[in-house]
C-alpha cells in the first residue's frame, strides 16, 4: 500500500493510499488529548495542539474502495469499486504506523493511553461484515487494549454477523447513522435500491438491546442535523433505553453531491466558534429536548475543520479528484478561472 498523498493537519495526517490494483483509499491518523476528547460544544483539532503520542491516537480507515450506498450527503455515495479484504483493512493501520515512525512517531500505538481505530471512511462495513469482523479480530490480537469504532448506516445481516461474534463486541463502539427520527426521511436520504434494505429505527433499537447484553459501551446514534428534517427524540425512547445510547451530533459537510440536493445544515459557524446562543431557536429547542430526555450527547469536530482536514468519509478522495480534474484542464482554461 503506497502513499499517494499526505496532508499534514495540526494534530496528525490524512493519507491517500494506492492499492496494487490502482484503487485509492483515504485514511487518517490523529493525536488528541484524552481528557478533551468530547464535550457539549464542537471541538477543534487545534485544541489538541502538539499532543503527545502517549495521549490518544485515533485512526480512521476504509472498508471498501468506494461505496455502493447512495447517501445523498456523502462524497463516497455510489462510487463502489470493490470490498477490501481483511488484510487490506488492517494494512491501512499498519501503513499509518510505519509512516508515523518516519515522521518521528511512536512505533507502537500500544504506548498511547488510548488507541482507537474508527471504521468511518469509505465503504459500508456491514456490507463487508465477514472481512470487517476478521480485521477487528486481527487488530485486537495485535493491540489488546484497542477500541474500535464501527460506523454503519445499518444493514441487518452485517450487524447479525457481529452479534454472532460476542468476543469482539466489548472492543467495538457501534455507531448507527440516524440523521432523522423518521424512517421515511431516512430512506429518502439513503437513496436507491440498497437504501430500501436498510434497518428501520425499531430494528436498530432491537440490535442495540442485543448489543447491550454483551457490553456496557453505549451505542452511538449519529445525527447530521439537516434543516427541514424531523428530530423527535422523545419518539426514540419507544425503541431505545437512554442508558444504551448516546447521540453524536455531526456537522453537514458541503460536498458536491450534498450541494446538488440543496441540503441546509443546522450547525453553523457561530456554533463552530463556541459562541452562545446556538445558531437558531430550532437548534436550541432540539438540544433542550435532548437534555430534558436525559440522553447523553456530544458533537463531532467543528464544521470547517472536517472539511479543511478532510476527515469525513470520501472528502480526501473528492478533494484529490477535483485537484486532478483541475490539473487536467487545458492551461488556457485554468488561467481564465484564476483571472475571474
Ligand atoms: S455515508 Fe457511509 S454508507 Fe453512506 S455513501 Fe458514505 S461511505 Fe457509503
Amino acid at each position: 500500500m503506497k502513499v499517494k498523498k499526505r496532508l499534514d493537519i495540526p494534530c496528525g495526517q490524512t493519507y491517500l493510499f494506492e492499492l496494487e490494483d490502482g484503487n485509492l483509499l483515504e485514511a487518517g491518523d490523529v493525536f488528541m488529548a484524552r481528557e478533551r476528547a468530547y464535550g457539549t460544544r464542537p471541538y477543534r483539532f487545534a485544541d489538541f495542539d502538539a499532543p503527545s503520542d502517549h495521549n490518544k491516537r485515533v485512526m480512521t480507515i476504509c472498508t471498501m474502495a468506494g461505496c455502493p450506498v447512495g447517501c445523498r450527503f456523502c462524497a463516497s455515495s455510489r462510487t463502489f469499486k470493490r470490498k477490501l479484504t481483511s488484510t487490506e483493512i488492517v494494512g491501512q493501520v499498519l501503513a499509518m504506523v510505519d509512516n508515523g515512525v518516519a515522521l518521528g512517531r511512536d512505533a507502537d500505538p500500544a504506548n498511547a493511553h488510548e488507541f482507537r481505530v474508527l471504521y468511518t471512511r469509505m465503504g459500508e462495513p456491514m456490507l463487508n461484515a465477514d472481512n470487517v469482523v476478521a480485521s477487528v479480530k486481527e487488530l485486537i490480537r495485535r493491540w489488546p487494549h484497542i477500541i474500535v469504532g464501527m460506523s454503519t448506516s445499518g444493514f441487518q445481516k452485517g450487524v447479525d454477523t457481529f452479534l454472532q461474534s460476542p468476543d469482539v463486541i466489548p472492543y467495538v463502539d457501534m455507531q448507527f447513522s440516524l440523521h432523522s427520527t423518521s424512517d421515511s426521511e431516512r430512506r429518502w436520504l439513503f437513496d436507491g435500491e440498497i437504501g430500501t434494505k436498510m434497518m428501520s429505527i425499531p430494528q436498530i433499537g432491537e440490535s442495540v438491546r442485543a448489543w447491550a447484553k454483551h457490553t456496557e459501551r453505549k451505542t452511538s446514534l449519529n445525527v447530521i442535523l439537516f434543516d427541514g428534517f424531523t428530530y423527535d427524540f422523545a419518539s426514540l425512547l419507544e425503541h431505545f433505553d437512554p442508558k444504551d445510547i448516546w447521540l453524536r451530533l455531526s456537522p453537514w459537510n458541503v460536498v458536491q453531491k450534498s450541494e446538488e440536493h440543496g441540503f441546509e445544515g443546522m450547525l453553523r459557524s457561530d456554533d463552530v466558534l463556541h459562541k452562545r446562543p446556538m445558531s437558531s431557536e430550532k437548534l436550541r429547542g432540539i438540544i433542550d429536548d435532548i437534555e430534558k430526555l436525559g440522553i447523553v450527547y456530544s458533537y463531532a469536530p467543528a464544521i470547517d475543520e472536517e472539511i479543511k482536514y478532510q476527515v469525513a468519509c470520501g472528502q480526501a478522495l473528492e478533494a484529490f479528484r477535483l485537484e486532478v480534474q483541475e490539473s487536467e484542464k487545458p492551461k488556457s482554461e485554468r488561467l481564465r478561472v484564476i483571472a475571474a
